[in-house]
């Protein structure tokens, strides 16, 4: 049977295989810990990119407070796998959600989440409330910034929520989220910073709001890969929540710049000759996400293109060295966040040789 092991070189690994160059990432937590980390604020990365109790616990290392993740299901994965410091970032709605929201709760009392709705608040409080759970569980208020995917209005309306939340015995506001989505792939910086900032006043005078009216706000979190270093300029914002930072992808690089290096690759086998200058390589969509645009060869002189499920081709210019079947290439993911959820293990090596081996623990975990 197949059975990759730490001590193996890259080369004995059978493809498609995620692979990670631990100096490049390892150099990426650096580089963000200390941009961000003399500024006071909590660094709590969004682990829907690693999908990984063993680099939540590594980024905890240092220097991390915590992690997010995207969803309950993914919560309950990385919680069992031994680390539940964690903010859940998507509204947690239905009866079967509540239900597995309150047996998670039961056993991992750090678990934060967040609410945008009164319908949502009710139906939380009142299934912890039949539960007998004394402890209240800790809620952020989700405000909308201007990405217009969850959270509620600023002014009257997020003040409304918070009394709704305010009136319920099993929820406490400790805080608010307010993520800006819709400017992390910004590519001007200046632009980018400056809609960053315009957020940011949204996000902290509704905090300031909230306290005003008597909510006791410890928590105002926010941030991704682009535009964390923006947050933590504003005084009020607390806490930032980047993800993709850790493994990069050519989406992020082409808007943010290579501050941060394509720390994981995709390693594909050249499989068939198709004419003078033009392979065919085995990773196709099952192994790179194309919603983002096309992967990269990190050899950037061979170019990409999705040839189906399973294949891709790779073509380049008269002069180039030929690739022939058999050959080995690595391919730079565009998206990385969905392009790891279609993958079981990271390949962790350094010199060459296999050093770790993770499983992506929340693979596959939508719900
Ligand atoms: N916070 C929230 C709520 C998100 O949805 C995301 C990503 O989509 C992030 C933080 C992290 O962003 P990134 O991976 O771009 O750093
Ligand atoms: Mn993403």
């Amino acid at each position: 049977m197949y059975n990759p092991q730490v001590g193996d070189t890259v080369s004995d690994l059978d493809t498609p295989s995620m692979i990670v160059d631990l100096d490049l990432m390892e150099a990426n937590i650096k580089k963000l810990m200390d941009k961000l980390l003399p500024t006071g604020v909590s660094i709590r990365p969004h682990l829907k990119t690693t999908k990984s109790a063993i680099l939540a616990q590594k980024l905890a290392s240092a220097g991390a407070k915590g992690g997010c993740v995207a969803k309950l299901s993914e919560a309950e994965v990385i919680a069992k796998a031994g680390f539940d410091d964690l903010l859940i970032t998507c509204e947690i709605i239905g009866p079967v959600k509540v239900k597995r929201l309150v047996a998670l709760y039961q056993k991992h009392r750090k678990i934060r989440i967040v609410i945008d709705s009164a319908v949502g608040a009710t139906a939380i409080n009142d299934a912890l409330a039949a539960s007998g759970i004394e402890e209240p569980i800790s809620v952020l208020v989700d405000l909308d910034v201007g990405l217009h995917r969850t959270g509620v209005a600023a002014g009257e309306p997020a003040l409304a929520l918070a009394r709704h939340i305010g009136g319920l015995k099993h929820l406490k506001i400790i805080g608010v989220q307010g993520y800006e989505g819709h400017l992390q792939h910004l590519h001007d910086r200046a632009d980018r910073e400056q809609q960053c900032l315009a957020s940011m006043k949204t996000l902290t005078e509704t905090a300031d709001a909230l306290r005003q009216a008597g909510f006791d706000i410890q928590v105002v979190t926010t941030g991704g890969t682009g535009t964390a270093e923006f947050c933590v300029t504003v005084p009020g914002v607390n806490e930032v929540q980047p993800g993709s930072f850790i493994f990069m992808d050519t989406d992020y690089r082409n808007a943010v710049g290579r501050f941060y290096g394509n720390s994981l690759t995709i390693l594909s086998t050249v499989v068939s000759k198709q004419g003078p200058r033009a392979v065919t390589i085995d990773t196709g969509l099952k192994s790179l996400t194309t919603d983002s645009g096309l992967a990269e060869c990190k050899d950037a002189r061979y170019a990409y293109g999705v040839l189906g499920d399973e294949q891709g081709s790779l073509v380049w210019e008269e002069g180039t060295p030929d690739l022939d079947v058999g050959d080995v290439v690595e391919m730079i993911p565009s998206h990385i966040d969905p392009t790891i959820n279609l993958h079981d293990f990271y390949y962790a090596y350094r010199n060459g040789v296999v050093e770790e081996i993770w499983p992506v623990d929340s693979r596959g975990k939508v719900q």
